[in-house]
């Protein structure tokens, strides 16, 4: 059996044939050097890679060096490699000489089927929800038969709900790990990296809050489904100032390093509900999440090409702004949910989903901030952002960018929309309803200029007509255009 190369993302036993196999690991400080990642990102990539050596002990041949093709040159004898997550990694691994690349692995549904689903579409849109149902009836989870178990595929529509009125959810805290001698290694090294001026990042260092081996994810996903998963359908989409986890899972990191298959992860989210434990609309809802969302991303990335990064439909020119690169370090920024969700980044690389598209994401979409360097922000400042899963969830889902191929409409909203899904409206000095004035609404003032701007490249989008035609019914439109072309980019 030839060596396994595990790169940093493939870190589970699933990447190995036998448990005995040998090993291959290499980890390449100029990674780190080329852009500003987040300090808990660098912290949690190595020290996991570090933890899963450990284990491996003598099975492993575990390389430092500046760059890939300078480790593989101490490297001999034949490998083999799961095809890695990027174009970029992809293409390095295929033209080595000795290197067999075998198919993607941590993926529920594979690409060849992925393919034939798409193929089979014909002029079809690639829609998520049956992508999603086929998979479901494919790997049997949540089916009677050939029905979904309760009659059911869907139960977003319940899944959306306001938060209740009070500081927290009032679920159980996470679980957190605790640190070790291998994450006291690991934070040495990254400051002697940022003294020596090697690299520099962004955001906070702070306890490690994901999980970096496997023993770790397995708890994480054990606590979530007996404590958490409950109360995740119904407020999957609400945001609360005082509580930054809400129910999510927190298993998006430990998922992209490969530590859990997505397929245990539900296989125990259904036993749940089997037993008792969970509701249907939250188990559902996690389902869809992982043999959906994150698979259907996954496909899309590589079936959409490697060109698809550089889309730019709606002309969006400006560049990012330092006081959001910086992760409002300065305490620039007075809107609320913007304060508070550039916090949550800073503090942990993580926010939740509804923080990134609809807080994070509307607000660079609204101010035509330039796709590319919102999804390398995106994919620097998260813990959990590798390249596959930033291109579609950036470029597509939250931008716009493709014109349309993965959304049927920009994902963009005004206060309103903030103001009924948070808590952070009342405390703000911006009013959700006021469009012009002293304290006009970013966020609301933003989207009507948005459409506006837009207004003849979205022209023909049935799911924004209505939108776009109210807008001309302002009576303020030109006030508001010219507030927001001052207000521009710089902090709200
Ligand atoms: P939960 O809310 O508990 O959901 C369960 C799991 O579903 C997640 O762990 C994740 O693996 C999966 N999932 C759900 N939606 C998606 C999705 N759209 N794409 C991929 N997986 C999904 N997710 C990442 O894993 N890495 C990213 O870099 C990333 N960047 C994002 C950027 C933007 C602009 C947006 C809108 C979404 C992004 N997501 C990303 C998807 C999603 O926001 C995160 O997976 C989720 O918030 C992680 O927290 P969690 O594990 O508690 O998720
Ligand atoms: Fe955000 Fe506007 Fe609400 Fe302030 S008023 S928190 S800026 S949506």
């Amino acid at each position: 059996m030839s060596r396994r190369w595990l790169f940093g993302d493939q870190l589970g036993p699933h990447f190995l044939d036998a448990r005995d196999q040998e090993v291959l690991m290499i980890e390449s400080k100029r990674v780190f050097a080329r852009r500003r990642f987040h300090r808990q990102k660098a912290h949690l990539v190595l020290s996991a890679m570090r933890h899963r050596a450990a284990e491996l002990g003598d099975q492993v041949q575990y390389v430092k060096a500046n760059t890939y093709g300078e480790a593989r040159d101490k490297v001999r004898g034949e490998l083999s490699v799961c095809s890695p997550t990027s174009y970029a990694a992809e293409r390095f691994v295929r033209q080595l000489a000795d290197v067999e690349v075998l198919p993607a692995r941590g993926f529920a549904t594979s690409r060849e089927d992925f393919e034939e689903w798409a193929s089979r579409r014909g002029a079809k849109r690639l829609l998520m929800e049956d992508f999603y149902r086929e998979a479901r009836a494919r790997l049997d989870v949540l089916m009677e038969g050939s029905n979904p178990v309760g009659g059911r595929w869907n139960f977003d529509h319940d899944n959306r709900e306001a938060p209740p009125a009070q500081s927290t959810l009032g679920t159980p805290e996470p679980w957190w790990p605790q640190e070790d001698e291998i994450d006291e290694e690991v934070r040495a090294d990254l400051d002697r990296w940022e003294q020596a001026g090697d690299v520099s990042f962004v955001g906070q260092d702070g306890p490690r809050r994901f999980a970096a081996t496997r023993r770790e994810a397995l708890h994480v996903l054990r606590d979530f489904v007996a404590h958490r998963l409950p109360s995740f359908g119904p407020y999957e989409d609400a945001m609360l100032a005082g509580d930054d986890w809400m129910a999510h899972s927190l298993l998006s990191a430990p998922l992209n390093l490969g530590l859990l298959d997505p397929v245990e992860a539900v296989e125990r989210a259904e036993d749940a509900y089997r037993a008792g434990d969970a509701p249907l609309q939250s188990v559902e809802g996690f389902v869809r999440q992982l043999i959906g969302w994150r698979d259907y991303m996954w496909h899309l990335y590589w079936h959409f090409g490697p060109e698809y990064r550089h889309r730019n439909a709606l002309a969006a020119r400006r560049t990012v702004p330092e006081w959001f690169t910086d992760l409002d370090a300065d305490g620039t920024v007075d809107a609320r949910c913007l304060s508070e969700t550039l916090r949550g980044v800073r503090e942990h690389g993580w926010v939740h989903h509804i923080p990134r598209l609809m807080v994070l994401g509307n607000y660079a979409m609204q101010r035509g901030w330039r796709p590319d360097e919102v999804t390398d922000w995106f994919h620097r400042s998260f813990i959990d952002g590798y390249d596959w899963v930033m291109v579609a969830n950036v470029v597509g889902m939250s931008q716009y960018a493709d014109g349309g191929l993965l959304a049927t409409k920009p994902y963009a909203a005004g206060g309103a929309y903030i103001d009924k899904m948070s808590d952070y409206c009342g405390d703000c000095r911006y009013n959700p309803r006021k469009r012009v004035g002293d304290d006009a609404c970013p966020f609301t003032a933003g989207y009507w200029w948005f459409l506006d701007r837009n207004a003849e490249r979205l022209q023909g989008n049935q799911r924004i007509a209505r939108q776009l035609s109210s807008r001309t019914r302002l009576k303020d439109l030109d006030e508001l255009v010219q507030q927001e072309q001052t207000r521009g980019s710089s902090a709200p």
